[in-house]
């Protein structure tokens, strides 16, 4: 018996042709507004010690209670699949020392992150987001800043239906009060056992609930924004005030809360309907206290990712073409060896002038060839005969109007440029 083919893990999916070109579609609009906003851009390795997270991201968190890919090394140590961005990114930057130069340090950085979580539309083990950080400044208008970046990515890629949700979490000086008000009104509630330990232990992940009976109950909880201090209100207008100078425009929302304990003040998701049971494109806030929680010195920061699967999703729901291209300019169609070798020497010219061209293989004869150069994508095909070879020319033909004109093979190269300019 045959042996079962292989196939991607449960919760994975390869990108083939033309979904491949659209995911880097996506991931180059999500980072042309980083790249020309002076972010530099930051790699770190996929997997981290697993304490970074837990750290980082929060113990109580479902991403570290629930959805992390946790190995011990053949060496004994116990290390992670990155599940998020942040924690890692403000690791590298602790330890390279980039805060101890010019402030702000603003990174931008994009790969594959891992959460063992319930595979389904928009919801994958392996997914992939472009993400931004400022580091080093407690400047509301950073926070304005990167939401901006961001809107001006979802539209760039033609997506009207993305919604800022926007809401304060307050920092320390506001969160306490709001705290005790939270889970005094929480504990008057009939929650079931873990919700409880929750009110306990982290109130405001309580608000996080997605369970329509939870929602309801919260409906007559407190809301943070009543419990800002004045630094924290200030703050927050700053942000809000900026956001309407830049023409964006955004959904207060006194409940949102996100799945990362770190994050202070600012905070904020991106939000789309097409995404069937998930809605968030991307997110992200303010995380003052997370370089002290990391054991570095205190160094305010703000960032986001964007989910780069969701905002494909998000896409197709609108109806948009997919991103990104596929296939050349040029098809080489070469009838006979001694024009393949021609063909093959002006194709490889083509590419180093930087224009983009195919050539068939294999010998294949003119139907079989014409119709890999329609495949290609391409508007010109080159078709080179044994006759015209003799002649020191090829017939250029336009694939739109199907019009064929000679064209000496010394003046292929430019002839082309021209044309394609
Ligand atoms: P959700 O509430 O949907 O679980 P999240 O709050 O866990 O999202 P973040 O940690 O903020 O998500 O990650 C930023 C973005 O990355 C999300 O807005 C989403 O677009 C994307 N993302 C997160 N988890 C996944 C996943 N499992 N599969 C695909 N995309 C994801
Ligand atoms: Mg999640």
């Amino acid at each position: 018996m045959n042996q079962p083919i292989f196939r991607a893990p449960r919760g994975t999916f390869d990108l083939v042709p033309p979904r491949g070109e659209a995911m880097l579609a996506v991931r180059d609009a999500m980072a042309a507004p980083l790249r020309a906003s002076g972010y530099g851009y930051v790699e770190t390795p996929s997997f981290e010690e697993t304490r970074l997270f837990a750290r980082g991201v929060g113990e109580s968190t479902d991403i570290v209670t629930k959805e992390m890919y946790s190995f011990t090394t053949r060496g004994g140590d116990d290390v992670t699949l990155r599940p998020e961005g942040t924690a890692p990114v403000l690791r590298a930057v602790l330890e390279n020392g980039l805060h101890r130069g010019a402030l702000p340090v603003k990174l931008w950085y994009s790969g594959s992150y891992y959460r063992y979580e319930r595979p389904q539309k928009g919801r994958y083990r392996h997914f992939s987001q472009v993400g931004a950080e400022i580091l080093g400044t407690e400047d509301p208008a950073s926070d304005a800043e990167l939401i901006v970046l961001a809107v001006d990515a979802y539209r760039s890629l033609g997506l009207s239906g993305v919604r800022v949700l926007l809401n304060s979490l307050g920092s320390s000086e506001s969160r306490p009060a709001y705290r005790a008000a939270l889970q005094e009104y929480l504990r008057t509630l009939d929650l079931d056992e873990e919700t409880r330990r929750r009110v306990e232990l982290n109130p405001l992940r309580v608000l996080d609930d997605k369970r329509p009976e939870i929602q309801k109950a919260l409906a007559q909880a407190p809301v943070i924004t009543d419990y800002l201090s004045s630094g924290d209100r200030e703050h927050h207008e700053t942000v809000r005030s900026l956001l309407a100078d830049a023409a964006v425009d955004f959904i207060d929302d006194p409940r949102l809360v996100r799945g990362l304990d770190y994050y202070t003040r600012t905070l904020f998701e991106f939000v789309h309907d097409g995404l069937g049971a998930q809605s968030a494109v991307g997110g992200g806030g303010r995380y003052d206290g997370l370089s002290e929680l990391l054991g570095g010195p205190r160094l305010p920061g703000v960032g986001w990712a964007l989910g780069a699967d969701r905002t494909l999703l998000a896409m197709q729901a609108e109806g948009l073409p997919l991103p990104g291209r596929v296939g050349v300019d040029v098809f080489a169609v070469p009838l006979g060896d001694d024009a393949a070798r021609r063909a093959f020497g002006l194709v490889t010219a083509l590419r180093r002038a930087g224009v983009a061209a195919d050539v068939a293989t294999g010998g294949r004869g003119l139907k079989g060839s014409m119709k890999a150069a329609d495949r290609s994508g391409a508007r010109y095909a080159v078709v080179i005969g044994s006759r015209d070879l003799e002649q020191g020319v090829a017939q250029v033909k336009d694939l739109g109007s199907g019009e064929q004109e000679p064209v000496a093979l010394d003046r292929l190269v430019e002839h082309l440029r021209v044309l394609l300019a």
